[in-house]
C-alpha cells in the first residue's frame, strides 16, 4: 500500500504525491512543516477582519522583543524582506522615491556587497532598484589566498551614490561583520544583514542587531517553523516603517488614513501609493502564523530537540548499517565549533550518488536527500522536515534503492 493510499489528504485529492523530505527546509519542497498550534492560530486569524497595519504594529512589538531591534514586520519571506530592506534604504521616507522604485536614477542607488557574498538572492536587491557593486576578492572561496574583505576596500567604493551594504551572514562570514558595520556607520550608511537561514541557534535572533546591523532578515519558513510564505524584517524603526508603508495596500482615504506609529506620518510629505512591495503582501494568517511559530521557536528547548534529532539519526544509521552497504557518519550539532547547528547524517554511497537520488525520487513515496555534496559521493539526511513516522519509510526506500544499484 502506498503512503498516499494510507493517508488520503488534500494532496492526494489533487493527485499530487506527498514526499519524504530529508533535504531540509527547501522552499521548492514547501519549507518547514508547521506544528498544530501554528495551524490553529492561522485558522483563528482567518475567521475575522482586522486592520493589517495594526496587526503589523503588533508584530513589530513581538519581533522587537524577540530580536532586541527597535521594530520588525512580517514579510512574505526572507527574499521579500531583502527587497523591502533595500527599498527602505533607497527611499527612506521620501514619497517621490517610493513612487519611483524600482527606477532609482534620481537617488543614491548603489548597494555594496563583498564579492564572496554574491549569491542567487541578489535578484531581490536588484528588484527594488538597487545596483549591486561588488568589492574585494574571493580569495577564501577560491582558496587563492587567506584575506577577506577589508575596510579600505569598502571606503574606496563608498561615494555619493552609495545607499547601503548587504552582508550575507554565515558562520564563516560573520567575523567580518563588526568591521563592515563600523566602516559603513562611520559614513552614516546602513547595513542590511541577510540571515535568512542562520537559525538555529536561537541566539542569532538577537546577535546581528546587537552587532549593530540596521536591518536583519530571517526566513519564517525555515527553522522557525512558520508559514512557508513568511519572513521577518527587523531593525531600525525608521527603516522598518518605510518598508512597511511600501508593502501595505495604500488604497486609503487621505481624510481617514490613520497608520500606526511605526509609520512616521510627519516624515512623509504625502501619502504613498501602492509601493514596490505591494505584490509581496502578507495576509493576516501568515502574520499570526509567523508570530505563533516565533514564540514557540523562542520557548522551545533547543537542546532537547537536538538530542531527539540525534537519536532519530542514530536509529536510521543503525538500520542502514545492517540493511545496506551505505556508510554513515553523524555530524553532531556542535554549534560554533563546526557551524553545524542541526545534526545531520552523512551517507557515503558506493557508486553514483546522483543515480541513487534519481531512484529515490522515482520511488513511492519520492524521497529527497541533501544533494549538495553528491559529486563527492556524499548525501545527507536532515531531520528538520522529516516526520518521525517517515523514518522507517525513509530507511526502507534507501535500502531498496541502494540494492537496486548493486
Ligand atoms: C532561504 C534564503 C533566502 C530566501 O528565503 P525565503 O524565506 O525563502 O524567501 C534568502 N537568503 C538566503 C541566504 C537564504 O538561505
Amino acid at each position: 500500500m502506498t503512503t498516499t493510499e494510507a493517508s488520503p489528504d488534500v494532496y492526494a485529492r489533487l493527485g499530487v504525491q506527498r514526499r519524504i523530505n530529508a533535504a531540509g527546509t527547501l522552499t521548492r519542497l514547501g519549507g518547514s512543516l508547521m506544528e498544530p498550534e501554528v495551524l490553529q492560530a492561522m485558522a483563528e486569524a482567518a475567521g475575522a477582519s482586522v486592520d493589517i497595519a495594526q496587526l503589523q504594529a503588533a508584530a513589530s512589538r513581538v519581533i522587537a522583543s524577540a530580536t532586541g531591534a527597535q521594530a520588525g514586520i512580517v514579510t512574505s519571506g526572507a527574499a521579500a524582506a531583502l527587497t523591502m530592506a533595500t527599498a527602505a534604504c533607497l527611499a527612506r521616507w521620501d514619497v517621490t522615491r517610493m513612487a519611483a522604485l524600482p527606477d532609482t536614477r534620481a537617488m543614491p542607488n548603489q548597494v555594496l556587497m563583498a564579492r564572496s557574498h554574491r549569491n542567487s538572492y541578489d535578484h531581490a536587491v536588484r528588484a527594488a532598484g538597487g545596483r549591486i557593486v561588488d568589492i574585494g576578492h574571493n580569495d577564501r572561496g577560491t582558496e587563492a589566498g587567506i584575506r577577506g574583505l577589508e575596510a579600505w576596500e569598502i571606503n574606496a567604493a563608498i561615494d555619493e551614490h552609495t545607499a547601503a551594504f548587504v552582508f550575507v551572514a554565515t558562520p564563516r562570514s560573520v567575523d567580518d561583520l563588526p568591521m563592515v558595520i563600523a566602516t559603513l556607520h562611520a559614513q552614516g550608511l546602513p547595513v542590511i544583514v541577510d540571515a535568512a537561514a542562520q537559525l538555529p541557534p536561537r541566539s542569532n535572533l538577537r546577535f546581528f542587531i546587537e552587532a549593530g546591523a540596521d536591518l536583519v532578515l530571517f526566513s519564517g519558513g525555515k527553522a522557525i517553523g512558520g508559514p512557508q510564505a513568511s519572513g521577518i524584517l527587523a531593525g531600525r524603526s525608521d527603516l522598518v516603517g518605510s518598508a512597511l508603508v511600501q508593502m501595505m495596500d495604500m488604497d486609503v482615504s487621505p481624510q481617514t488614513w490613520s497608520p500606526p506609529d511605526l509609520i512616521d506620518r510627519t516624515a512623509l510629505k504625502g501619502i504613498p501609493h501602492h509601493g514596490i512591495g505591494r505584490g509581496f503582501k502578507v495576509g493576516k494568517e501568515e502574520i499570526v502564523g509567523l508570530l505563533t511559530a516565533l514564540q514557540r521557536f523562542i520557548e522551545r528547548n533547543e537542546d532537547a530537540l537536538t538530542t531527539q534529532f540525534t537519536h532519530r539519526l542514530q536509529r536510521i544509521a543503525a538500520v542502514l548499517s545492517t540493511g545496506s552497504l551505505i556508510k554513515t557518519r553523524l555530524l553532531g550539532a556542535d554549534g560554533a565549533a563546526s557551524g553545524v547547528f542541526v545534526p545531520l547524517l552523512e551517507l557515503t554511497v558506493g557508486g553514483n550518488a546522483q543515480g541513487l537520488c534519481r531512484r529515490l525520487l522515482d520511488g513511492d513515496p519520492p524521497v529527497h536527500l541533501g544533494e549538495r555534496r553528491a559529486d563527492a559521493g556524499i548525501l545527507t539526511i536532515n531531520p528538520q522536515t522529516l516526520r518521525p513516522e517517515d523514518d522507517a519509510v525513509l530507511t526502507r526506500c534507501l535500502i531498496d534503492a541502494s540494492r537496486s544499484q548493486a
